[in-house]
């Protein structure tokens, strides 16, 4: 029996409730999903079981501040699903994290993992306080208090965190000491993202934007075009963004356009990108007072003339007010949900192709696995294997992704959702319900 929507009353999907604003991001993922469960013609059971978290843990995390008072945060552990392996997902540090945010979020993992066939669950955390209100000895304290709080949650063969907003390799580093402290022998494979000194992988900085210019690739190869005769535009210009631009720099791609919080640069005979490397290298990593190229902003660099757009910033860039005025060719979402649920039709009308977020920006997750995987063996890899593995992972991805497109005359977003849920559902069936 084909789900009904008007029953569904747990979980993601609280309806009757207020009409669901399709501009946020995590309601857009929810939407796509929704849309992905349609096409699919999921029953009402496994639509439920799909759109239900398998755990939420909520935590208070009591801490001795500096000043010797206490002060009491509260952490989250959402794991979404975990019949494909062990879940997997960033832990954020933020002074207004809801649990409501991490649930989405964790299903968000769930369809990455599911996209690039790494086998693994999706799962987010997060602890509510500002970080950068807190020294560096209270965010340790307060990282392996909440780590002490969850060692029936983590493990490497359970659930494994990875860096997300506001956390980083030192905040990683602290969750490994204190399960490995706890379980009393060394526990590398807990978590991913950690310095490379204590396990971590080579290439795993560098995978989302290696990940997201591969899949530029193959969507070029599937048009025609050849990299080195098309122009790209970049917003942000962070980890995902400066990465993206260099490689498709050294792809003989001219790229027009590049920007961060500072504002947009553009120079329609290119910009020479090891330079704005190198400048940003400068302590501040701000394009502010870059020369070689004209100011422009960041809403006129989204509205360029080029072949590829890559918005590698935040979410919410490309909407129902602006998608109108898109020029490029292919949009490859770097970012996570740069472009809304309202944008996706507008942009489908004027034949755009956008390689989804769950799909594009996957490099980073596909790396985290490889990171886990050599912790296991205690043997670790150098990085041209690291970089020729993700290659083989990300275009066996993109190809999937576009057959299931192909076959189902759908887009490549509703295709990558179709084909995790697909992938996921079909796995619980042969794993059937334990009762
Ligand atoms: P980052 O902090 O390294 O870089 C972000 C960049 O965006 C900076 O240059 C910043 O100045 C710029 N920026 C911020 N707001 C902007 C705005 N309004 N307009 C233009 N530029 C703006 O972050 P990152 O790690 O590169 O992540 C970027 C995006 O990619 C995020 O959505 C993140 O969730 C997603 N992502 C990152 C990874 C990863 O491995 N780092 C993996 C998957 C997805």
């Amino acid at each position: 029996m084909p789900y009904n929507k008007d029953l569904y009353t747990t979980g993601y999907y609280k309806e009757p409730g207020p009409k669901l604003d399709q501009e946020s991001p995590f309601e857009s993922m929810l939407e796509r999903f929704r849309m992905a469960a349609d096409i699919l013609n999921l029953d009402e059971g496994m639509f439920q079981y799909l759109a239900s978290p398998v755990k939420q843990v909520i935590v208070s995390i009591p801490v001795i501040m500096d000043s010797g008072n206490i002060e009491v945060f509260e952490g989250y552990r959402v794991i979404h699903d975990n019949v494909l392996g062990p879940s997997k997902g960033g832990i954020r540090y933020s002074p207004d994290v809801t649990l409501e945010e991490v649930k989405a979020l964790a299903a968000w993992m769930t369809w990455k993992c599911a996209v690039v066939n790494v086998p693994f669950g999706g799962a987010k955390g997060a602890v509510r306080c500002d970080p950068k209100s807190l020294s560096h000895s209270e965010l340790e304290r307060v990282t392996r208090r909440y780590t002490a709080n969850m060692l029936g949650v983590f493990g490497p063969d359970r659930d494994i965190p990875a860096p997300d907003m506001n956390t980083n390799e030192q905040v990683m580093a602290w969750i490994m000491d204190t399960y490995s402290m706890n379980s009393q022998r060394t526990e590398t494979a807990v978590v991913t993202g950690k310095p490379i000194i204590l396990g971590g992988s080579k290439g795993r900085k560098e995978a989302t934007g290696r990940g997201v210019v591969t899949t530029i690739l193959a969507a070029l190869s599937k048009l025609g075009k050849m990299p080195n005769k098309v122009t790209v535009a970049v917003q942000g210009f962070g980890n995902v963004g400066s990465i993206s631009a260099q490689l498709m720099y050294e792809q003989g791609a001219r790229v027009v356009a590049i920007s961060d919080v500072s504002g947009g640069y553009f120079n329609k005979k290119g910009i020479d990108i090891p330079a704005a490397l190198e400048y940003t290298d400068n302590g501040k990593k701000s394009l502010e007072g870059f020369s070689g190229a004209e100011s422009i902003s960041n809403e006129e660099l989204l509205k360029l003339e080029c072949d590829v757009l890559i918005p590698a910033a935040r979410e919410d860039q490309i909407n129902r007010h602006n998608a109108e005025q898109i020029k490029a060719k292919i949009i490859a979402e770097g970012a996570n949900g740069p472009v809304t649920f309202n944008a996706d039709k507008i942009l489908e009308n004027k034949g755009i192709m956008i390689i989804p977020d769950i799909l594009a920006n996957a490099g980073g997750v596909t790396v985290s696995y490889f990171e886990w995987v050599q912790d296991r063996q205690g043997y670790f890899w150098t990085e041209e294997r690291v970089n020729r593995r993700l290659n083989r992972m990300m275009r066996n991805a993109f190809d999937n992704i576009y057959q299931v497109s192909d076959e189902y005359k759908i887009t490549l977003r509703q295709a990558a959702y179709v084909y995790a849920i697909n992938r996921v559902a079909t796995t619980l069936k042969m794993r059937g319900i334990y009762a």
